[in-house]
């Protein structure tokens, strides 16, 4: 992999008066340059890296190459559900017709984007068993942000000023105590049991006429089902409390149950985990919010109004004068909602019930297949992931982080590791219902192969990965002291 382009910035890449090629003069002559306010010129050139065409290609697609998608491996990052992006959705994203609009055109142009809109809402509403959703928050910790203000806005609404308090599992995403924080909520911590589910036992005291209201994951983020929901749900609600649902990864729920029919009040679901879209460094993501009969109310502004006419159906945006406001500008991830709602197309009615039931499948023959080398602290069947305690035989000191590493080298990504912080050397484990028998045959043996290296030839293990562009990073640092300009590079 030692080539010219390999490894190296642009910059360095850059001879001076080299170029991609020409542009043809520009018709309007000087007209932008003369009417440009002399404030807003710039005094000399950009210092921008001066190559030819062939050398920007190769520069690209080599760093492209040093990658890792869901695209070119296996991706079992539990709690992401980094699932597959079928290509047939970006093709609908990417029509004209769609990319041409704009937010502030006249209402009659937009009517078909309108029902798109309206049609994702309708069918997410009727996925969860909820009344009505809003498809503006841009992401799940927003979508969440955006859930708790409805909660507020329920509960101030009946003069209600005293509940600020929100319950949250210790096994929650991290995102669910600092969502009700962003919302100035008092954050109280429920425990898990050794089985790790929800303590109603330490639950009960808790609940007073301060309680806002609960949040969960369910399945949680251990991939457990929460058999206790229902009398959790009523002791909250006989509290006054409304029921929030964490539906970031819903698809262990699908064609399977839905969060309105457990007791759930408010939800928000991930398009970016659950309905295929991209997410991480692939693109923006979208977190819509459902609620309840009777909440409908105080969801976000703007929002899409279908009017039932003889000859069809006339759509209109519209705002609500007990909405909790605006969230977002005009209504949200336009261009995410194309290709949830494509996939959802894709699926149909029948299929979109097999979600539920293969992702548990898939997470389960993984499971299943590993325990006898990995170190399983819940036992009995898990839904769409299951959390491993690190190596089974830990005798010879290689941890997970190392196990990671090394499952670089195979070409897989790693899990999720060290969360949920529940246990110590905790990897968790999610193969989404995408992928093949075949997918997870190959990913069993390499973490069977990876464990047996452990114990042979430990420290190869502790100094993965051997294979990869570059090797064991300072993470630490990369987050702390980020180069994100050539400025910086150029002094
Ligand atoms: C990913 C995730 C979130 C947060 O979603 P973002 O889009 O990353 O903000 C919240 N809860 C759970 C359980 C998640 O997995």
């Amino acid at each position: 992999m030692n080539n010219t382009y390999y490894g190296k910035l642009i910059f360095e890449l850059s001879k001076e008066g080299r170029q991609g090629y020409s542009l043809p003069k520009n018709e309007l002559g000087d007209y932008c340059m003369e009417n440009l306010p002399a404030n807003l010129m710039r005094g000399k050139a950009p210092a921008l890296p001066q190559v030819d065409e062939l050398t920007v290609v190769r520069h690209y697609t080599n760093m492209s190459n040093n990658n890792f998608g869901v695209d070119t491996g296996f991706y079992p990052l539990g709690s992401c559900t980094m699932k597959y992006n079928p290509k047939i959705n970006e093709e609908m994203a990417a029509h004209h017709a769609f990319t041409c609009l704009h937010p502030l055109q006249d209402i009659d142009t937009v009517q078909g984007a309108l029902e798109v809109y309206y049609s994702l809402q309708q069918t997410l509403a009727e996925l969860a068993g909820l009344k009505e959703f809003t498809l503006n928050p841009f992401a799940g910790a927003h979508g969440e942000l955006t859930g708790l203000m409805v909660m507020r806005s329920y509960h101030l609404s009946r003069h209600d000023e005293q509940r600020t308090k929100v319950i949250v599992p210790d096994s929650a995403h991290g995102t669910n105590p600092a969502s009700a924080a962003v919302c100035g909520l008092d954050v109280v911590v429920v425990k898990s049991r050794p089985d790790g589910t929800v303590d109603v036992d330490d639950l009960r005291p808790l609940l007073d006429d301060t309680v806002a209201g609960m949040m969960m994951t369910n399945p949680n983020t251990l991939g457990i089902f929460e058999h206790n929901i229902a009398e959790i749900a009523k002791l909250v609600h006989d509290a006054g409390g409304l029921m929030y649902y964490d539906g970031a990864n819903l698809n262990p729920m699908l064609g399977v149950c839905r969060p309105g029919d457990l007791g759930f009040d408010i939800m928000h679901i991930n398009l970016h985990k659950t309905f295929s879209t991209p997410h991480g460094g692939g693109g923006p993501g979208s977190g819509p919010v459902g609620v309840r009969q009777g909440l409908e109310q105080f969801l976000p502004n703007p929002r899409v109004i279908r009017h039932d006419e003889e000859d069809g159906h006339y759509y209109t945006i519209g705002e609500s004068d007990n909405s909790l406001g605006y969230v977002s500008g005009f209504l949200g991830n336009f261009a995410v909602m194309m290709r949830a709602y494509t996939y959802l197309l894709t699926l149909g009615r029948e299929n979109v019930k097999w979600v539920g039931p293969l992702a548990t499948l898939n997470a389960n023959y993984v499971k299943e297949s590993l325990k006898d080398c990995y170190e399983l602290p819940l036992t009995g069947v898990c839904k769409h992931e299951f959390v491993f305690d690190g190596l089974k035989d830990k005798s010879t000191g290689v941890t997970t982080l190392d196990v990671a590493k090394r499952l670089l080298d195979y070409g897989f990504h790693a899990p999720t590791i060290y969360f949920p912080l529940l246990f110590h050397e905790a990897m968790m484990i999610e193969p989404t219902e995408n992928e093949s028998k075949e997918t997870l045959d190959s990913f069993i043996e390499v973490m069977r192969t990876i464990a047996r290296e452990a114990h042979e030839q430990p420290d190869m293990v502790k100094s993965a990965p051997h294979n990869t562009p570059v090797r064991r990073l300072d993470d630490t640092k990369a987050a702390l002291d980020q180069i994100v300009t050539y400025r910086e590079l150029n002094g």
